[in-house]
């Protein structure tokens, strides 16, 4: 499944361009275009889902798929220590509507949610 407007499915599709850091037959991985951190990674399941939740109910092993991709880019760029931050809702700064956890890394993390 994928929605046609969703800018995450064309990227996973090679229609908008990305640097891509780790593929698999469920996950792509691609560097955040505005990253908050030395090490700033998207990694989002091939199937469009909107959020973690769902990605939970629907295609589990592949939500435990992406936890263990992060997992290799963290060890490949940070020594392993990460942060992995799925936004669910506007309030919470979801901008993207198909599910993606942040990995984030490469400097000592501050804790200020705002
Ligand atoms: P959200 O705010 O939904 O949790 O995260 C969306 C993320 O996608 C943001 O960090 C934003 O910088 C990133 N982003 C938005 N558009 C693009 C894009 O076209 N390419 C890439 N690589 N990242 C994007
Ligand atoms: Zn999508």
């Amino acid at each position: 499944m994928s929605t046609t407007d969703c800018i995450f499915c064309k990227i996973i599709a090679g229609e908008i361009p990305s640097t891509r850091v780790v593929e698999t037959d469920n996950v792509v991985a691609f560097r955040d275009i505005s990253p908050k951190a030395p090490v700033h990674v998207l990694v989002a399941p091939r199937t469009h889902v909107p959020n973690v939740a769902a990605a939970a109910r629907e295609i589990p092993e592949v939500l435990a798929e992406m936890a263990v991709v992060a997992q290799q880019i963290a060890d490949a760029e940070c020594d392993g220590e990460y942060r992995l931050i799925f936004n669910t809702g506007e309030k919470a700064g979801q901008t993207v509507f198909h599910v993606h956890g942040h990995v984030l890394g490469g400097a000592t993390l501050g804790w200020d949610p705002a």
